[in-house]
């Protein structure tokens, strides 16, 4: 089927299950077909695109129809990709926090856990589509940077070749890295470290042994893992390795069950939170209300874990709350220079129309970002929260609060 052939109204459509083809009208496939795929309710259905919660996505790449929302136990971020086969992605689970190790680990987990090393970037899938290997964000759009760097990165023609219902999960790392900078001495400008690998329709993830093994074959790079503890051990281990980790630099662990039947918990450390905190009261009036009292309610319970020395509370509360004040004291200064409140981020891009098409994409997600420059394969692109600009500069002037 040619791509020009699929519109929002009609699309073709071939069962899986017999093969045959024929044309439908995207309503029909909905109530119809989907929720046999899905195994889902039709009414559900309907009703969450009525509500534009299931929503047609169109981009340069695909055709889709694109999960705003969770409908049943159908993740958010699930996309049903309307190529010349059908293919389902299924959305990134949630994965719920810990506040207390001991007491979680033991009601959550049974027998052993793996811990495996959390990275600081953003979520990507990567899935081949009849052959070509797209790269998903969390919420289900094709991102066209992710899409082109991803195969420069990895090698993923073999593992696609083999494995064409697989998908590949991972977190794409670095400090030239459009969404989530932050600096790994062992990445340095951009990397990617997978950390699942799922099947395509159910979502249903490997088992910690079998992924090692299969990325290990294709060369591909997992995620650090610390090791398999018993549950009595666990905790324990992982206080220390979080301790080491935030030490570093590094933002803590996914702690998952070895044969991945039950979902994974993380917990992370207190550098990490104060690091987020530090970014979120840089924009305080965009940021700040969301980030902030959870990160303040992790602190709390880790310190109570850690059994923590009156002088290791003080530090703690001390950087807690220059992560506070300090980020939003130096914006206000700069914003008071009659400047913008932005964040500036580093992209490669081969022209100046890729670094535009990425600002498109950006735009698409509600995200307000212009191009500052561009030269030598590199883009500086300013992410401008206008919230926070805008209300600074009105409390500068007199404004009431
Ligand atoms: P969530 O919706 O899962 O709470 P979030 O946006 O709040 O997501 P995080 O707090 O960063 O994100 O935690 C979950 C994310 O951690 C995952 O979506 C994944 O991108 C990332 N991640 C990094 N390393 C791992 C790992 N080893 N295993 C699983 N996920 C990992
Ligand atoms: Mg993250």
């Amino acid at each position: 089927m040619k791509r020009e052939n699929i519109s929002r109204e009609n699309f073709f459509f071939k069962c899986s299950s017999c093969g045959d083809g024929y044309e439908i009208s995207l309503k029909d496939f909905i109530a119809k077909e989907l929720p046999k795929i899905l195994d889902l309710d039709s009414n559900k259905l309907v009703e969450s695109y009525k509500r534009g919660n299931l929503k047609f996505y169109q981009s340069r790449y695909i055709n889709a129809l694109q999960f705003r929302k969770a409908v049943g136990k159908i993740e958010a971020g699930t996309m049903i990709c309307l190529c010349d086969n059908l293919h389902v992605i299924r959305g990134f689970p949630k994965i719920r926090r810990t506040l207390m190790l001991k007491e979680a680990l033991k009601r959550h987990f049974s027998g052993e856990v793996a811990v495996e090393e959390k990275m600081n970037g953003y979520n990507v899938r990567i899935a081949s589509l009849d052959g070509e290997i797209l790269a998903f964000t969390r919420g289900g759009y094709i991102c066209p940077y992710t899409t082109r760097k991803a195969p420069e990165i990895l090698k993923l023609d073999e593992f696609f070749r083999d494995n064409p219902d697989l998908v590949i999960c991972g977190e794409m790392v670095g400090t030239n890295n459009p969404y989530v900078s932050h600096y790994y001495p062992e990445i340095g400008k951009l990397g990617f470290r997978i950390f699942d690998i799922r099947e395509k329709l159910s979502g249903k993830p490997l088992p910690i042994k079998k992924k090692r093994s299969m990325l290990k074959k294709y060369n591909l790079p997992s995620v650090r893992l610390f090791g398999v503890y018993s549950l009595d051990e666990a905790p324990s281990e992982i206080l220390k390795l979080v301790k080491k980790l935030g030490e570093d630099n590094r933002e803590g662990v996914v702690i998952k069950d070895p044969e991945m039947q039950i979902p994974p918990l993380k917990y992370t450390s207190s550098q990490a939170h104060d690091d987020e905190l530090i970014y979120a009261f840089r924009f305080p009036f965009d940021l700040g209300k969301a980030f902030f009292f959870s990160r303040v309610i992790r602190e709390g319970f880790q310190s109570y874990e850690m059994q923590e020395s009156a002088d290791e509370m003080e530090k703690r509360a001390q950087r807690l709350g220059e992560s506070i004040l300090y980020p939003m004291i130096e914006t206000i200064k700069h914003v008071s220079q009659s400047d913008v409140a932005g964040e500036d981020l580093i992209m490669d891009a081969q022209s100046l129309q890729e670094v535009e098409e990425f600002i498109g994409h950006l735009h698409e997600l509600g995200v307000m970002a212009v191009v500052i420059k561009y030269e030598d394969g590199k883009a500086v692109i300013r992410r401008i929260h206008q919230s926070t600009t805008d209300k600074i500069n009105n409390y500068l002037d007199g404004g009431l609060y």
